[in-house]
């Protein structure tokens, strides 16, 4: 206070400006005066040593992000039904053109391996999203406030254990966070990671099937498109064909058209989620979450300008950090839990978390 008041003495105009400062209105002395004091009020309201310029583009900003909080929120709904929706109509295109043509023309043996493999991808990839969707990612205790953590969540005035991070658009809490997903419309954190990323894997190797098994049908379709499409420009045959292209009927066309739509969207989804599946396979390697790679990218930049070298405090070696996703104990539950469908937890609560080495900075060495 005496601190603010010094501040005013200093910043409130002399009168008249000295002795030799006659010309000065003593008037416009007194409403600057008045001027600082208004400010200081103003700035006495909502003064906080903590603030910076980050807090005040947080603030700025805050109206922008909760207009794409909320977007994404409504829009994670719209997503979950796009998912589902696209899903069962390759799943219906497969049953209905692709599989009759396989078992009328493809041997016996290949006939059953499609017919496995196909399935097996099927079921895999419907488990893991209703189980990633479904189960939610795991939120730091609101009742136990003594557990290991590292700083307190402004929103949710809780502590916040190590790798737990807040997630806007669910306004919680998330343990071990990833991201939010909105093609899951859920958070990924410590208790759906699992799931999360074996959807992926299994729609991408889905999607790479269906785009190779239907390769030849597509072919075909797009030929006998584009001769009905040429046949409208030219409606002689002779003009552009020496001999008449064949009447298509309304169910081949169909057919046709169907395959096209499913070899187009499988082949995109297989290299756009591919490429994603790909990223997060390389997170996992480095047992790093999406959150933590931004963090420990800062941290290495700052480390390396004091010469310092950052090592990922929960890294565990690659075959161990997927040992640790997969929640893999034995050799044999890299079958029975990765490659069959399982409802198992991780290892660990999401919470204690077991660094690889402790020293008094654990982030460098
Ligand atoms: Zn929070
Ligand atoms: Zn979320």
């Amino acid at each position: 206070m005496r601190l603010a008041l010094r501040w005013c003495r200093l910043c409130r105009p002399q009168r008249g400006g000295g002795r030799g400062g006659g010309n000065k209105p003593w008037m416009n002395g007194k409403l600057l005066a008045l001027w600082s004091y208004t400010k200081l009020l103003l700035k006495s309201l909502y003064y906080n040593s903590l603030n910076n310029s980050d807090t005040l583009l947080d603030c700025v900003f805050e109206p922008i992000y909760w207009i794409v909080d909320n977007v994404t929120r409504w829009f994670g709904v719209v997503f979950v039904c796009l998912v589902t929706l696209l899903t069962t109509s390759v799943v219906v295109i497969v049953y209905l053109f692709i599989l009759p043509t396989i078992i009328s023309t493809y041997p016996a043996h290949w006939v059953v391996w499609h017919l496995c493999c196909g399935h097996w991808l099927l079921i895999m990839v419907v488990f893991h999203y209703y189980k990633a969707t479904t189960t939610p990612p795991g939120h730091p205790p609101k009742d136990n406030i003594h557990i290991p953590s590292v700083s307190i969540c402004k929103k949710c005035i809780t502590p916040k254990p190590p790798r737990t991070h807040h997630c806007s658009i669910c306004n919680v809490c998330v343990l071990k966070m990833d991201h939010h997903c909105p093609w899951l419309n859920n958070c990924v954190g410590h208790f759906n990671h699992r799931y999360f990323f074996s959807f992926c894997l299994y729609m991408t190797l889905g999607c790479i099937y269906c785009s190779i098994s239907s390769r030849d049908l597509f072919l075909e379709a797009y030929g006998a498109i584009e001769v009905r499409h040429l046949r409208q420009i030219f409606p002689s045959p002779q003009s552009y064909y020496q001999t008449p292209s064949p009447d298509y009927s309304f169910k081949e066309t169909t057919a046709h058209k169907s395959v096209i739509f499913l070899w187009v969207l499988t082949s995109s989804v297989a290299v756009a989620l591919g490429g994603l599946t790909l990223w997060h396979a390389i997170l996992i390697s480095r047992g790093e979450t999406s959150v933590e790679r931004h963090i420990n990218r800062k941290e290495t930049i700052r480390l390396k300008e004091k010469g310092k070298v950052f090592r990922n405090p929960y890294h565990r070696g690659k075959v161990n950090n997927w040992k640790l996703l997969f929640g893999v104990e034995k050799r044999s539950h890299w079958i029975t839990q990765v490659l069959l469908p399982s409802s198992h937890l991780p290892m660990g609560d999401g919470i204690m978390w077991d660094c690889t080495f402790t020293r008094r900075d654990p982030m460098a060495i």
